[in-house]
């Protein structure tokens, strides 16, 4: 029986603290990503391989089984759906807030604001669930430039420190969600490696909780 894990992470941020909870569960890469070019790291366990990946194309491989088990943040599962997927733990890592920010004192009189974002399914929930109407135009990266060039009235992205957003002279103005990075699993690999991932899940949960 095929009871290989394969892994899919993304670098930066999330693969460096997700590193100490898979060294909980036994398993440490044996390249650093940072100065590999490998796509796909062996690591000390033989048939445990961990795949660096886009943090936005996590959901996907895991999704459609080209991996077993990923870690994802929650902004990014939030836009992707979820299918295919269960989400057994919050890892409690790479912290932020999905956030409405606009520049400091502005009002805006419209009666349609313009929303620039990445996030697009997330925002139209939210106005939606708000019975706003808002023009969303979508973005690759940063958001920030958008409302200063007038291309939109309000961003949403993701903050943490908030630096960002005042280095460029925009404000924090409505919360949408907390967000953290999840362990997202393959729905059929649970069911066919199910002792193996049900192991790995634990030592990540106990990890976790310390
Ligand atoms: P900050 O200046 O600390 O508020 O960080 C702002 C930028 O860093 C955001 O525009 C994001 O692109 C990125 N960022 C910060 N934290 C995260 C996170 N946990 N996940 C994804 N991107 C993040």
């Amino acid at each position: 029986m095929n009871n290989a894990l394969t892994i899919a992470l993304s670098k930066g941020r999330i693969f460096k603290e997700t590193l100490p909870l898979l060294a909980a569960a036994g398993i440490e890469p044996v390249d650093d990503p940072e100065t590999s070019r490998k796509l796909i790291l062996d690591t000390n366990q033989h048939d445990v391989k961990l795949v660096i990946i886009r943090a936005s194309d996590v959901p996907t491989y895991v999704g459609y089984g080209a991996a077993d088990i990923g870690v994802a943040g929650k902004d990014v599962l939030m836009e992707h759906g979820g299918e295919g997927l269960y989400e057994p733990l919050d890892l409690g890592i790479a912290r932020c807030r999905l956030m409405v920010a606009g520049p400091v004192n502005v009002t805006t009189e419209k009666s349609r604001l313009r929303i620039a974002t990445k996030y697009v399914q997330s925002t139209r929930r939210y106005y939606a669930d708000r019975q706003e109407q808002v023009e969303i135009i979508k973005l690759y990266g940063s958001m920030e430039l958008a409302p200063l060039v007038g291309l939109a009235d309000r961003i949403v992205d993701v903050v943490d420190t908030g630096n960002t957003l005042k280095a460029n002279g925009l404000v924090p103005l409505e919360h949408i969600a907390d967000i953290s990075s999840r362990l997202v699993v393959n729905k059929a690999a649970m069911k066919m490696k199910h002792a193996r991932i049900t192991e790995f899940v634990a030592h990540l949960k106990t990890a976790v909780a310390v």
